[in-house]
């Protein structure tokens, strides 16, 4: 099949691809079955991705950032996903790193960014909670104002990057008595905080290597100087107008997903042989290649205009909101094939597309689940 080749790439950018790719043939592949058995990464790679300026790649350098742009941050996602390599939580750390570029004070920006870009801190976000999801205006952690400090009480749950995050951008009700208006984000170092917990690694059906976790917060003290922007009752806002950043990068992932998934199912459908022939040979094959295919390529193109888009700062809400749960989808049908057509090793966790398919579940659910994301696009007719 010719190669794809993305609008939006250049020169420069395909030796950044390179330079990535290499890093995680090396530094994360020969890792990842044993990651997912310790269900974390650990710091060590955080601080590699960090030296290489693989971390933050689209934030300025002047808060230590590799001055890219997205489509820097858009590299990363794609190499890591088509290797299905997801315990790496740069998503959820680049958006973190994205609400202090975009709503932090000076200062927050100039002390925290570096420390992302680094890998020194690794980033959360603890928006969800065990009584709020979906609906985040239902949420009850309190961060209560007492002289120059935050007094936090509460727990989120299902944290990506939860166990080794040393900053949390976390979620908060700074008045019980308002809703969207109550609400809003401080600035959460977690190093050595007292009445500050992190729960067991969450278990579940796939992304055995990311450390999602629940995060306890009783009586912590948090300085007053951590309030996201430094005004309370920003944190709704501050949230919505990153989201559509955020529903991209699932469905940038999404559909890199769906190509490194075919290329893989490709070379053992032409591998594999039964009753004599390779399984390439059988129609049946070919048709649900062919498919997959020509998904995967409406996906890409459809993500590359929304790409081309965020570039110049015109991607909307329901656009993004159409591309994640368009390509998160498709990404769990194509998946479904793929395991079909490696038959029983397609269930084998040895695998990639087995470890795919597990995986592919859940971006359905996070970031805003697939029927929010509807409800959304219907919001804009
Ligand atoms: C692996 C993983 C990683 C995650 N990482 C993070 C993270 O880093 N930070 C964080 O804060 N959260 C994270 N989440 C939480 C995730 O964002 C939520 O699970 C998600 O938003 C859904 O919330 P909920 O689980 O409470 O489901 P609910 O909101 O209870 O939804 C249950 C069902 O009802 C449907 N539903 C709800 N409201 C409506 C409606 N108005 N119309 C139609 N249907 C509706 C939903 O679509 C869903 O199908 C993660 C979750 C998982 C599983």
């Amino acid at each position: 099949m010719k190669e794809f080749v993305s609008s939006w790439m250049d020169e420069e950018l395909a030796m950044h691809r390179q330079a990535v790719a290499r890093f995680i043939e090396t530094d994360m592949l020969p890792n990842d079955a044993r990651w997912r058995a310790e269900h974390n990464v650990g710091h060590a790679i955080w601080r590699k991705a960090g030296e290489l300026g693989f971390l933050c790649a689209d934030i300025p350098t002047q808060y230590g950032g590799a001055g890219g742009d997205f489509r820097h941050e858009v590299v990363l996602y794609e190499e890591l996903a088509r290797r299905g390599i997801t315990g790496f939580g740069q998503g959820v750390h680049s958006i973190a790193a994205h609400y202090l570029l975009n709503h932090g004070t000076e200062a927050q920006k100039a002390k925290y960014l570096p420390q992302l870009a680094s890998g020194e801190l690794v980033g959360a976000i603890g928006m969800t909670e065990p009584g709020a999801g979906s609906d985040l205006q239902g949420i009850r952690t309190r961060a209560q104002r007492s002289g120059a400090e935050y007094l936090v009480n509460g727990s989120k749950i299902f944290i990506t990057n939860g166990y080794l995050a040393g900053l949390v951008m976390l979620v908060v009700k700074t008045d019980a008595t308002q809703g969207a208006k109550g609400t809003s984000i401080l600035i959460v170092e977690t190093k050595d905080l007292a009445g500050f917990r992190v729960g067991r690694f969450l278990d579940k059906i796939g992304m055995h290597a990311q450390d999602t976790s629940e995060l306890f917060f009783d009586g912590v003290r948090v300085p007053a100087d951590r309030l996201l922007g430094g005004t309370e009752g920003r944190g709704f806002a501050q949230l919505m107008s990153d989201l559509p950043y955020e529903r991209l990068i699932v469905a940038v992932q999404a559909a890199a997903t769906m190509e490194g998934a075919l290329e893989a199912t490709l070379a053992y459908a032409k591998s594999r042989k039964a009753f004599g022939k390779t399984l390439m040979e059988f129609q049946n094959t070919r048709f649900k290649l062919a498919e997959i295919a020509t998904i995967t390529r409406v996906a890409r193109t459809f993500i590359d205009s929304c790409i081309q888009q965020q570039l110049q700062g015109a991607l909307d809400d329901a656009t993004a909101s159409m591309a994640k749960w368009w390509a998160t989808d498709m990404a769990h049908e194509v998946l479904d094939e793929c395991v079909q057509l490696h038959g029983g090793y397609g269930y084998m966790s040895e695998y990639l597309v087995a470890r795919m398919y597990a995986d592919a579940r859940v971006p359905r659910i996070y970031g805003g689940t697939n029927e929010i994301m509807k409800e959304l696009i219907a919001r804009s007719f």
